[in-house]
């Protein structure tokens, strides 16, 4: 009959589009064999870094020789510079325990994308607000600089901005040293004066602070905004700072910042990434840089999603080919709605909700789509980063000829913290691909500015003696 001709065309229909869904899906899944690429293109980008600069993975030497001891003691500033906004805080440490005041304070897009003189300014005037309320303009207390940013460093307390990352770009910054920028903002605002004794990157100093609960934390890692990790390195690995001065004879390690987002700028994760992840690319403020860190941070995967239901809507494969102005819209899918979306408690009429909220108006059917094309697109990303971090920890295991390594790795980020299988996925994909090591995950608090507190007491520590 003809009703049921129709029902079958129908049918037949509806299957034909799930298999193109399916198939666009598809692109997101790695297999073991992929999976095992990246971890070894990661460990070669490690060692190539150790060796020479100018290498795509980084490799930044911290000039951090220790994880802390216990015995840091006194009152301390830390200045955090992260992917979104500026905090200042106090640190108190006595005794093992450390107490902690602090304010956060965002920064306006004008600023993040203007000069680097206004950048700065716009610092100084949140640090001198601090002191006022903390009662504080006339101590010049030693400060700890959190910038969450890849520098060149010579020594703890300096270094070069090498290249903006994340949504920056304010100008004159890039090939500067950030710290005498903060201290010329600080000496043209003239209210106040400051010592500052280190420079670090975010996620060195999660490492430092959770080091400070657990003397087996030897690699900081940082899953928000942006992505990134660091370890601690043998010395005598470390190829490229071999004939430094500021070394003393029992010093045997170092913190690298490994810079793990620019893995695949000289193209050597090409064959994993999709067009969706080719246009993410072209269309950020750096095209051609970061290219692990566009497959795995928060700052990126809402543009990835958006570019594959995009595609899916272009094809009529979604909201009845509908393309609206909002899906057009760059950065509508924040982390934090992606975390939404994918909470396993919600309820799909709330998925629909949400996406409503966002401009999106869509079917049930479409909220299973989308749905589905974020945990696809997240769940790569935690795969990636657990690939990445195999390589880390089995590195580590072989520099120290061990049959097993156990280790912890202190963690910080939205997207570890706040999405709902990010870190399981993460977890998961480390024990796979590192059998022979024992991860163990902690979570940091207020990682990255006590760490740049506990940097500046052990420096400080340090120079008295
Ligand atoms: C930066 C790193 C930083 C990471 C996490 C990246 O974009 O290059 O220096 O550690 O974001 O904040
Ligand atoms: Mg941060």
């Amino acid at each position: 009959s003809k009703g049921a001709a129709l029902v079958a065309a129908v049918a037949q229909r509806l299957t034909s589009q799930r298999r193109k869904v399916d198939e666009a899906l598809s692109l997101f899944t790695l297999n073991q064999q992929q999976l095992q690429l990246v971890k070894s293109r990661m460990r070669e980008g490690l060692e190539a870094g150790l060796k020479s600069k100018g290498s795509s993975v980084k490799m930044l030497p911290s000039f951090v020789y220790h994880t802390p001891d216990g015995t840091e003691y006194g009152k301390f500033l830390a200045l955090d510079l992260g992917g979104t906004n500026f905090r200042a805080m106090l640190v108190r440490f006595k005794r093992q325990k450390s107490r902690l005041y602090h304010k956060i304070y965002t920064i306006p897009l004008e600023i993040m994308q203007g000069t680097g003189e206004e950048l700065f300014d716009h610092l100084a005037q949140c640090v001198c607000d601090f002191l006022d309320y903390m009662g504080l303009k006339k101590a010049r207390l030693p400060a700890g600089f959190t910038f969450s940013f890849p520098c060149e460093q010579s020594g703890v307390d300096t270094g070069t901005l090498v290249s903006w990352t994340k949504g920056f770009k304010a100008t004159d910054c890039e090939g500067q040293d950030v710290v005498s920028m903060l201290r010329e903002a600080i000496k043209r605002r003239n209210e106040f004066d400051l010592d500052i004794v280190a420079l670090l990157n975010d996620t060195v100093g999660t490492m430092m602070s959770c080091a400070y609960e657990d003397p087996q934390c030897e690699i900081g890692m940082i899953a928000g905004t942006g992505s990134n990790l660091c370890y601690m390195e043998q010395l005598k690995n470390i190829e490229k700072i071999k004939e430094d001065s500021g070394i003393t004879r029992t010093d045997t390690e170092m913190c690298i910042n490994t810079e793990w987002g620019g893995l695949g700028d000289d193209r050597c994760l090409d064959e994993i990434i999709t067009p969706y992840d080719a246009e993410v690319d072209i269309h950020s403020v750096n095209p051609g840089k970061q290219r692990f860190e566009k497959l795995t941070s928060g700052m990126y995967l809402g543009e990835i999603v958006r570019q594959v239901l995009l595609d899916l809507t272009r094809r009529g494969l979604l909201f009845k080919g509908n393309v609206t102005e909002t899906l057009k819209t760059p950065g509508i899918f924040e982390t934090k709605y992606l975390s939404q979306i994918e909470s396993d408690r919600l309820a799909l009429l709330q998925v629909r909700s949400i996406l409503q909220h966002l401009g999106l108006r869509g079917t049930c059917d479409d909220s299973i789509v989308v749905k589905e094309v974020c945990g696809a697109v997240s769940r790569r990303a935690a795969q990636l980063c657990g690939a990445g971090m195999a390589a880390v920890v089995d590195k580590i295991r072989e520099d120290r000829r061990l049959e097993r390594l156990s280790i912890t790795v202190g963690v910080d980020g939205a997207l570890y913290k706040l999405h709902p299988h990010f870190s399981q996925v993460l977890k998961e994909t480390v024990k796979v691909m590192a059998p022979q090591c024992d991860v163990t995950f902690l979570p940091s608090e207020e990682g990255s500015g006590k760490g740049a507190a506990l940097i500046a007491a052990v420096v400080r520590q340090k120079q008295e003696m």
